[in-house]
């Protein structure tokens, strides 16, 4: 694993989302050219990779394109099948490993897992079958039922009061495995994104404070505002697990701090996430850059925070009748715009993001919550 893949080589991803894009700028702006395969022919990132192979991600053909063509792949979603990575892994360099996406795309393999290696997750109830609902339930109500496999975005969540509305909620979802997890108090979310390209070698990007709304990321601010033996905490226990996991590539860990700053792994995802966007135009090295070092077996760069940043996430609620105002943003010297090209916007769609960069964090955030309310007035 150890040899330096350099610049012409071509990359390979699984899939073409803004994710996907983003790997492939960074990639191309390195000199790598690229391989997306995404069965959607208008996949945010087919359009600007040299190759754009649209086919499922079981595709045999396609799968063989990629270990003919590539000299490494990566993935920007953990969802794809775990049988297409183990192909992809027997032929050509998968980062991260097709493990490592497995335990990730179970909720219930992936809490069994971090409890395992002894991190502290929220308790939860792995929920199979209609039965595992008839046993007391007393410490996981009120709680949220979240389908194990596919979910996102808070998209397969139910909060749930009594065993009864649990019941009406695992066969809302046709009886398919789920996590039931207490409902707690949270002072705060955090994630760190660490990349690891091998033992002893991890870093990670500065903490990130995440606020959602209706369960979608809506902004993150770093540096995030806890107390540094917090944020300390969080970075050890995120590198922990990429130990424990032998993990390479970029890893996002999220965290729930609770009142008295206890901290439980909320999920984790085997590739860049929504919350190290600030990473774009904050630090010397983005998110994406990192996966491509690490997939090349090149040391993880440098993640130092180089300025106080707000990220806000634009979904396609604000899109109306229109494109939203964008020479509000345009028009402000320390706002960086980032949009994702898809070509129609719907409700809790992912669309884009920006950047508020300031010399203080509080400054950037008020900002950009003035920006964004600017956005939403019709
Ligand atoms: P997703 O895969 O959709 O991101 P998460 O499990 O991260 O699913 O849940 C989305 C958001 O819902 C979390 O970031 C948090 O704000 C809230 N949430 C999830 N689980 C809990 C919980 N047990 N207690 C309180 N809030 C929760
Ligand atoms: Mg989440």
């Amino acid at each position: 694993m150890s040899a330096h893949i350099l610049p012409n080589a071509m990359l390979g991803i699984l899939g073409g989302g803004q994710l996907g894009r983003m790997f492939t700028m960074s990639a191309r702006a390195m000199g790598y050219r690229v391989s997306v395969l995404d069965p959607d022919a208008e996949s945010p990132a087919g359009g600007l990779a040299d190759v754009h192979l649209r086919a499922a991600y079981d595709d045999s053909e396609a799968l063989c394109t990629l270990t003919q063509t590539c000299a490494a792949v990566t993935t920007e979603f953990e969802n794809v099948p775990a049988e297409s990575m183990r192909y992809l892994e027997k032929h050509v360099r998968v980062s991260p490993s097709a493990e490592s996406v497995a335990i990730a795309q179970d909720r219930i393999r992936e809490k069994r897992y971090i409890s395992g290696v002894g991190l502290k997750v929220a308790p939860f109830l792995a929920i199979e079958a209609e039965a595992d609902l008839g046993q007391n339930l007393g410490d996981h109500l009120p709680g949220i039922l979240k389908i194990a496999r596919l979910g996102y975005d808070g998209k397969g969540q139910f909060r749930v009061k009594t065993a009864q509305t649990a019941q009406d909620a695992f066969a809302s979802v046709g009886g398919k495995p789920c996590v039931l997890e207490r409902m707690l108090n949270l002072k705060t979310e955090i994630s760190v994104i660490v990349t690891r390209t091998g033992p002893g070698e991890a870093v990670c990007f500065p903490v990130a404070e995440n606020q959602h709304e209706s369960g979608i990321l809506d902004i993150s601010i770093v540096p995030a505002r806890v107390d540094e033996a917090i944020a300390e905490r969080a970075r050890q226990m995120a590198v922990h697990l990429a130990e424990a996991m032998d993990y390479v590539g970029v890893l996002a860990v999220e965290f729930f701090v609770l009142e008295d700053g206890e901290l439980l792994i909320n999920e984790i995802a085997p590739r860049p996430h929504n919350s190290g966007h600030f990473t774009l135009d904050a630090t010397l090295f983005s998110q994406f850059d990192q996966q491509v070092r690490a997939m090349c077996g090149l040391p993880p760069g440098d993640t130092r925070l180089l300025s106080p940043v707000v990220m806000v996430n634009l979904l396609g609620d604000i899109w109306r009748d229109d494109e939203p105002a964008w020479d509000k943003l345009l028009s402000q010297p320390n706002v960086h715009l980032h949009l994702y090209g898809k070509k129609s916007a719907r409700i809790g769609r992912k669309m884009g993001h920006f950047n508020v960069l300031a010399e203080d964090v509080e400054i950037a955030l008020a900002q950009a919550l003035e920006l964004k309310r600017m956005l939403r007035e019709p």
